[in-house]
């Protein structure tokens, strides 16, 4: 697949040519999309917003350059969307909507199945647009996308989920309570999982009959714009998805229009808090994933080889930037032993390019995170931590990606609440080990912690599972599995400091949040009926 890929500079030939008219295509098809990192002097690809089922090309005179991770050469320019351009979005998102709600679930449904069939056709292309813009590498960008496309598939089960409750109430009279799409839904999104994260709101949105504007992170748009053009591909009628782009100021457009019912958002705490706040302030109806400290507790009883690849894999893994990342490990007695196990393991890791099909982790999505990240270390370790692993400096060795944001894993022991490593989102490779002696303080600091995204215990007794699943106050745990995200069949459930709103995304919750009930009452006397009989028609009914 990937070795039919267009070379970079002829996409951005492309591009330019393309870039004088109005309606515009994407930097990427089903066949041709990068496969390599672009060169100085390559020309950046024009991001324009995707309205009523068109790419346009925007107006506006404020672009951000968007560098990639492993060279930080600039490989697209993102606008911020003007007020007219958003007021359009929106607009058109308002006008779509009463036409798409009252288009029957059942063809609502087939939309969902084109879409998923479209989705694992585009994985790859997806996934190498998610390798340039965002870093990780190619397998993972794969593991991003299949993520989401889990979800459009659980999507396609609307006509069950959305089935209503009846009951004959009184003679010949019966309530039902149905439930209604909303109106207008806004998904703002974060840069980690520029594919799975429009995909844990959009498919939801739309199948239950809500019509949207999305903002991508201004970060890694270009998932999320392959993702409408498939959606225009599998019959979304124009109006009822919309992406515009931006920071801030498109966010405030987003809260502040009358005509947006609901938010969903998943990012950082900041963000996160203000778009709750302002959001739930003006009625509407907000749910918000924020950061996380994930913590894995190893207990002496645990499989010691199956405990190291799992803490290796999920502490490092995309270079640490998943919400649901280990970042604390918590050795429980004698298990500080095997820190030395974890710690040769993690030395193995090689970080590249996420094209290079031998790289375990990408570098980090700008240099700022990589100099944070820094003094996070030096801070943690003036105060008492010990640095067993030094990622700094590591990175591949071509010249091209001299300035990339490359961290190799890095291990923090003797680390303590107090210290930033411990008290802080790192969003990086660095892995903080603190010791304790027993199972009971291992559940207090988790519980102590003021995140609730994901917890994980390794051991190999049942009852020790039982009794740390009931006392601990983590909204998704898991008993030697290490990143226990729910597939899409149950919710994401993250709690406490990382998530506010009342309803969590997909699944259920995420059904309930994007609708709203209503009940109605019927009374139609069974007595009345003169006793007339209709002609029975003869074709098959087919129920459109
Ligand atoms: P971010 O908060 O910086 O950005 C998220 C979105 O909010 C972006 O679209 C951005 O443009 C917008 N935004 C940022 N600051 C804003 C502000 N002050 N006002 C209005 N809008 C604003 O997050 P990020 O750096 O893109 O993503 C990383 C964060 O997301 C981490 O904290 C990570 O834990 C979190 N995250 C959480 C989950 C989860 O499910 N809990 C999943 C993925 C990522």
């Amino acid at each position: 697949m990937l070795s039919r890929a267009l070379k970079i500079p002829q996409l951005a030939t492309a591009a330019r040519q393309l870039r004088f008219q109005t309606t515009v295509a994407l930097s990427s098809s089903l066949t041709h999309y990068p496969t390599n990192h672009t060169q100085p002097g390559d020309e950046p690809y024009i991001t324009p917003s995707f309205v009523n089922n068109k790419f346009l090309k925007l107006e506006s005179t404020t672009w951000y350059d968007i560098h990639d991770p492993a060279t930080n050469y600039v490989v697209l320019r993102v606008p911020q969307s003007t007020p007219a351009e958003l007021e359009e979005a929106i607009d058109s998102a308002a006008k779509a909507f009463p036409a798409w709600r009252d288009t029957s679930v059942i063809k609502r449904q087939g939309v969902a199945f084109k879409f998923v069939q479209l989705l694992r056709e585009n994985m790859d292309r997806i996934a190498s647009v998610i390798v340039l813009e965002q870093g990780k590498t190619f397998v993972d960008a794969q593991g991003d996308v299949t993520r989401g496309l889990q979800v459009a598939e659980a999507a396609v089960n609307i006509t069950n989920d959305l089935k209503g409750e009846t009951l004959e109430v009184s003679t010949d009279m019966e309530t039902k309570m149905i439930r209604e799409p909303l109106g207008v839904v806004a998904s703002i999104c974060p840069f980690n999982f520029p594919a799975m994260v429009p995909l844990w709101s959009i498919p939801l949105i739309i199948a239950t009959g809500n019509t949207a504007v999305v903002k991508p992170s201004e970060r890694v748009p270009g998932a999320a714009m392959i993702i409408a053009e498939l959606l225009a591909k599998a019959g979304v009628p124009p109006g009822v998805v919309n992406l515009v782009h931006g920071k801030h100021d498109t966010v405030n457009a987003l809260i502040e229009d009358p005509r947006i019912k609901a938010l969903t958002f998943v990012g950082g705490d900041k963000a996160g808090k203000y778009i709750y706040e302002r959001g739930s302030a003006l009625g509407k109806r907000v749910q918000a994933n924020l950061g996380a400290k994930n913590h894995l507790v190893v207990l002496p009883d645990a499989d010691k080889s199956q405990f190291v690849n799992a803490i290796n894999g999920a502490a490092f893994g995309a270079a640490g930037q998943r919400c649901m990342a280990i970042s604390v490990l918590v050795t429980v007695g004698k298990t500080k032993e095997w820190v030395a196990d974890v710690v040769k393991d993690a030395a193995q890791l090689k970080v590249g390019s996420g094209f290079d099909s031998s790289s375990d982790l990408g570098p980090l999505i700008n240099p700022e995170c990589l100099t944070r990240t820094d003094s996070i270390i030096e801070d943690s370790v003036k105060n008492g931590a010990k640095l067993v692993l030094d990622g700094r400096g590591q990175k591949p060795a071509e010249e091209r990606f001299a300035k990339g944001n490359f961290l190799g894993p890095t291990i923090l022991t003797d680390v303590k609440p107090g210290h930033r490593a411990y008290d802080e989102e790192i969003f990086a490779p660095v892995l903080s080990v603190v010791n304790v002696e027993t199972l009971d303080e291992a559940i207090e600091l988790v519980n102590s912690n003021r995140y609730g995204n994901g917890v994980s215990l390794f051991t190999s007794s049942g009852a020790l599972a039982q009794y740390f699943n009931k006392r601990i106050d983590v909204g998704q745990v898991g008993v030697n599995v290490p990143i226990p995200v729910p597939l899409p069949m149950f919710s994401f459930t993250g709690s406490r400091g990382s998530f506010l709103g009342d309803l969590n995304f997909y699944g259920k919750n995420g059904i309930t949040f994007l609708t709203k009930p209503k009940t109605i009452t019927s009374s139609w006397k069974s007595s009345t009926v003169a006793g007339d009989i209709l002609k029975p028609s003869t074709s098959m009914p087919v129920h459109q």
